[in-house]
C-alpha cells in the first residue's frame, strides 16, 4: 500500500526554543512496533541542524549558566511538574513508540522523567563546594563551573527515563545541552519542547535535535564547540564516540552494554528470588541494560527453580500495549526482533536447549506486523559460548549450574561487560564476599532494580566509562577549579 507522507505527522527538532523542521527537509520513518506501520516522521537532522542548536546555546549560555541556582532550579521543577501534569499522554506516546505496555510507561518511565528532573532540581541547592585548610599556610577552596555547551545522546529502551537523566543535571549545574534521543523512539522527547516552553525555559538553554546516530550524533560529538558528551547506548557505538571525542578533549561519560549476572544460591528466600527474577529477565521485554540475562542457579535448587521459572515463563501473556493484562509488549523494532530471534538459532547450533519461547507470536490485526516474541528460557549452554558472552538485550535468558562460589564467579566475571549484578541469599556475609568479588559497577542483594537517584550509576569494562546520578552526575557536568589564598 502507498503511504501518504501528508497524512502522517512530522516531529520537529527544538532549537532556539522553537519547533523546526530539519533544515534539509528530509525525514527517517517512525515505527509504531506493535503494529509494524509508520505512524510519523522524525528530522532527519545533520550538522546545519546541529551548527544552529550550537549557534543558540552558545547564546543562551551567559545568561543560563549566571542564574542562580535556585532560579535554574524553579524552572526545572516546573519542567518536573509540565511533564507530571500531562503523564498520560507522554505515557501513550511513549509506549506507542517503544512498544512497552501503556501499564508499564504509566507506572515507571515517566513518573521516573519526572523525578529526574525533580531530584537534579533540588539536588543543585544543596552542592556545596570544598575547601582543604592547609596549617599554618592557607587554603584551597574549589569551585565548580559548568563546562558550557554539552551533547547529550540517548537510547530507545527507556527513552524519556534516560534522556532526562542526562539532560537534567547538565542543565541543573549551568550547562546549555544539545540532546538527540533516538531516532528509534523519539516521540517523548519531541513532547518535552512542549513542556520546556510552558515551564519558562529561555530559549536555546535545551535543544532537541532528532535524527539517525551516524548523521546528527555524529555532528554532535564532532562538533568543537561541545565540550562534554553524555552517552549511553550499545558498546560499539560507545567506542566509536570515544574515538572521536577523545582527541578533541572532551568530557566523556559513556554508559554501554551489559550481559549481567543472577546469582541464586541454594540458601535464597526461594519464591521472593522467583517473583523478582521474572522482573529481572522479561521487564520491558528484556530491553533494559540491567536485566539479568544469565541466570546462575546453585546446584542443589536448579532443578526447582528451572521448574518452577519456566512454568511461570509459559504463563507470560505477551500482547499489543494497550492490553492491561499484557506482561509484555512488542519489540522495539524489526530489525531488533531479528537479531534476537538471530541470538535463539545461535544458541541452537551451539548446543542449547529451548525450555520457553524461542518463537514470534502472531497477534491479530491490527497488530499481525507487530514485532512480538514469547519469552524464552534456554539452559545446557557453556559459559563461555557467544550465547553466553554477547549482550542480546531482549526477552531471553540462560540458566546454568554451579556448584561453589569460586565457579559462580568465574563464570558471572567471564565477559567483557561489567554493568550490575544480583545476588540472591539469605548468608548476608556470602552476599558481601560475592558482591565484592564480582565485576560490576552496580550490585543487587535480594533485590533487583532498586534505584536511588543519589548512589553511582555506571558500569566497568566493555560496560563504560564515568558514573551518572547524585553528585557523580554534578561533578561530571561541571569543571573544577582550584583556588589557594595564602594565609
Ligand atoms: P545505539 O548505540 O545504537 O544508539 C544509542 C544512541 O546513540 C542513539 O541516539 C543513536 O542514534 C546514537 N548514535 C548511534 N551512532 C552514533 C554515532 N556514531 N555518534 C553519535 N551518536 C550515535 O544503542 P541503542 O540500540 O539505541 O540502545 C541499546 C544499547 O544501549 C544496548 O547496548 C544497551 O545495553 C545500552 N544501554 C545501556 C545503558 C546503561 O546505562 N549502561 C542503559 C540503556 C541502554
Amino acid at each position: 500500500m502507498e503511504r501518504i507522507e501528508e497524512v502522517l505527522e512530522k516531529l520537529q527538532n527544538y532549537i532556539n526554543g522553537q519547533f523546526c523542521p530539519p533544515i534539509a527537509n528530509s525525514y527517517i520513518d517512525n515505527f509504531e512496533p506493535a503494529t509494524g506501520q509508520v505512524y510519523s516522521l522524525i528530522p532527519d537532522s545533520d550538522e546545519q541542524d546541529v551548527l544552529q542548536a550550537v549557534e543558540a546555546a552558545e547564546k543562551a549560555f551567559p545568561v543560563w549558566s549566571s542564574m542562580t541556582n535556585e532560579e535554574r532550579s524553579q524552572i526545572l521543577v516546573r519542567v518536573s511538574e509540565g511533564i507530571q501534569k500531562r503523564l498520560d499522554e507522554f505515557a501513550h506516546a511513549e509506549s506507542r513508540d517503544n512498544g512497552k505496555p501503556l501499564s508499564l510507561a504509566t507506572k515507571v518511565d515517566i513518573p521516573r522523567a519526572v523525578s529526574n528532573f525533580h531530584f537534579f532540581a533540588t539536588a543543585i541547592l544543596h552542592y556545596a563546594s570544598e575547601s582543604h585548610r592547609m596549617e599554618g599556610m592557607g587554603f584551597n577552596y574549589t569551585t565548580r563551573k559548568p563546562i558550557g555547551i554539552v551533547g547529550c545522546i540517548s537510547p530507545w529502551n527507556l527513552p524519556l527515563y534516560l534522556f532526562s537523566w542526562k539532560i537534567a543535571p547538565a542543565l541543573a549545574a549551568g550547562n546549555c545541552v544539545i540532546a538527540k534521543p533516538s531516532e528509534v523512539t523519539p516521540y517523548t522527547a519531541y513532547l518535552l519542547g512542549q513542556v520546556l516552553d510552558e515551564a519558562g525555559m529561555p530559549p536555546g538553554v535545551l535543544n532537541i535535535i532528532h535524527g539517525s546516530g551516524m548523521k546528527a550524533g555524529d555532528a554532535i560529538v564532532k562538533h568543537p564547540k561541545v565540550k562534554a558528551i553524555s552517552f549511553t547506548g550499545g558498546t560499539k557505538t560507545g567506542a566509536y564516540i570515544a574515538q572521536t571525542a577523545a582527541p578533541m578533549f572532551k568530557k566523556l561519560s559513556l554508559e554501554l552494554g551489559g550481559k549481567n549476572p543472577n546469582i541464586i544460591f541454594d540458601d535464597c528466600d526461594f519464591d521472593s528470588m522467583l517473583s523478582t527474577t521474572m522482573l529481572s529477565s522479561f521487564a520491558n521485554q528484556g530491553q533494559i541494560c540491567l536485566c539479568g540475562s544469565r541466570i546462575f542457579i546453585q546446584t542443589g535448587i536448579y532443578e526447582k527453580f528451572r521448574d518452577a521459572f519456566v512454568q511461570k515463563v509459559d504463563r507470560i501473556k505477551v500482547s499489543h500495549p494497550d492490553d492491561p493484562e499484557t506482561k509484555m509488549g512488542a519489540l522495539v523494532s524489526k530489525e531488533h526482533l531479528q537479531k534476537v530471534l538471530s541470538y535463539i538459532e545461535l544458541a541452537q547450533e551451539e548446543g542449547g536447549k529451548i525450555l520457553s519461547g524461542g518463537t514470534p507470536v502472531q497477534l491479530p490485526a491490527p497488530y499481525d506486523q507487530g514485532y512480538y516474541l514469547r519469552p524464552t528460557v534456554i539452559e545446557g549452554l557453556d559459559f563461555q559460548c557467544r550465547t553466553n558472552q554477547e549482550e542480546i538485550f531482549g526477552p531471553v535468558v540462560t540458566l546454568t549450574p554451579f556448584e561453589s562460589e569460586e565457579e559462580v564467579l568465574k563464570m558471572a566475571n567471564s565477559t567483557q561487560y561489567g554493568l550490575s549484578c544480583t545476588i540472591w541469599t539469605e548468608n548476608l556475609k556470602k552476599a558481601h564476599r560475592v558482591a565484592d568479588q564480582v565485576e560490576a559497577g552496580i550490585v543487587w542483594i535480594n533485590s533487583w532494580l532498586v534505584r536511588d537517584l543519589r548512589t553511582p550509576f555506571g558500569g566497568v569494562k566493555a560496560s563504560g566509562v564515568g558514573r551518572e546520578g547524585g553528585w557523580e552526575a554534578l561533578r561530571f557536568f561541571t569543571e573544577a577549579k582550584n583556588i589557594f589564598v595564602k594565609s
